[in-house]
């Protein structure tokens, strides 16, 4: 198999859709490879810390969307410095703050509370994922101190994206965000679900587009999973097969990408952030929340906070990643765009 950026997308059709498992393994041995080369055996790990399930949007997909009954929380200042104290104390040396777009914490709030992390722990990297915001609040956010930011743009296909999303929503204002965050000087993560209702192999194939093109640092993609209460509750979950073939291909397409082994994809297929790994994931992120508010994030049915998707059982998911060969340094594992000159580096 001929493994160059443009012929992954001219066989696009066929790595997604084949059964001969010869061309499978071989897609992921190249995709592990590929890993390899660019970032040795590390995996590198990252608290989730979900600050609030408020939510102005109505994303037909999402189990915290604002017209589900569900019941609310956010986590006040005081509360996200304990979950970044218990995760630094466990090795955590990257703090990803993620939530709906809750109007609560305006620029007003949330800087400070990025400042405090900031001084608190200098060798941390932080990390938002709160949705859409203005460039201006990108700007102060970065200025606080944030590095990075997360915003799939959940599908390349603009006529598929208003199927996803309500009409107030718009795929030029997502898109306009990644380029602000990129131009502001964040290293920016995109990605999309697999198997979101109306996905097509043609869907697929901007997505892919879009990223090659965009060169984003992180790339997030697990299967679309339904949530109780949306308007897409009764469709089928994505698959998990799919999502390694494509986590594989990204690998591929973006040799230095931090990909992660989603919670999604463990909660859907047992063993499922191993297999991960071993398609060209690089990143695990396990959640550093409150216990109490783990299960209030319900964005899909049946989500893990708990086994070795909590952040207190780091520990145990170091043991068994050695086992299988991973090493988890605690370090802020940043985007690297050469390849190391010796493991030493990575430190
Ligand atoms: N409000 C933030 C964070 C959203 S949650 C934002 O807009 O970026 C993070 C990701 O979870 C979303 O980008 C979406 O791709 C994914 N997600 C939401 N609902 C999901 C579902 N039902 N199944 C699988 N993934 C889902």
């Amino acid at each position: 198999m001929n493994t160059s950026s443009n012929s992954i997308l001219d066989d696009i059709e066929r790595l997604l859709t084949t059964s001969d498992p010869t061309v499978v393994d071989s897609l992921y041995e190249q995709a592990a490879a590929a890993r390899d080369k660019a970032y040795g055996r590390n995996v590198f790990f990252r608290g989730l810390i979900e600050i609030s399930n408020h939510c102005k949007n109505d994303c037909r997909y999402c189990g915290i969307r604002r017209s589900n009954p569900i019941q609310r929380y956010r986590l006040g200042p005081e509360q996200i410095m304990e979950c970044c104290r218990e995760g630094y104390a466990l090795g955590f040396r990257t703090f990803v703050l993620q939530g709906g777009e809750d109007a609560w914490f305006t620029d007003e709030r949330l800087c400070p509370i990025v400042e405090d992390i900031r001084t608190t722990f200098p060798d941390v990297a932080i990390t938002l994922s709160l949705g859409e915001r203005g460039r201006e609040s990108f700007r102060r956010l970065r200025e606080a101190g944030a590095d990075r930011y997360l915003l799939r743009h959940e599908t390349a296909d603009a006529a598929h994206y208003a199927f996803l999303h309500p009409d107030e929503m718009d795929f030029d204002h997502r898109m306009q965000c990644l380029h602000d965050l990129r131009e502001l000087g964040y290293q920016v993560g995109t990605g999309f679900m697999v198997g979101s209702p109306g996905q097509t192999l043609e869907t697929l194939r901007k997505d892919l587009l879009f990223i090659q093109q965009f060169r984003p640092e992180m790339v997030g993609i697990g299967p679309f999973i339904p949530a109780q209460g949306t308007p897409f509750a009764e469709a089928s979950a994505g698959s998990a097969e799919l999502t390694l073939r494509l986590l594989a291909v990204l690998r591929l397409l973006l040799p230095s990408v931090l990909l992660p082994a989603t919670t999604a994809l463990a909660t859907l297929l047992p063993g499922g952030r191993e297999r991960a790994l071993q398609a060209g994931a690089n990143v695990v992120m396990p959640n550093l929340s409150p216990s109490d508010s783990r299960a209030l994030y319900s964005i899909y049915n049946n989500k893990l906070a708990t086994g070795s998707e909590a952040g207190e059982a780091v520990a145990d998911l170091r043991r068994r990643l050695k086992i299988i060969g991973y090493d988890m340094p605690s370090s802020r594992g940043d985007f690297r765009n050469q390849q190391p000159t010796d493991k030493q580096s990575l430190l």
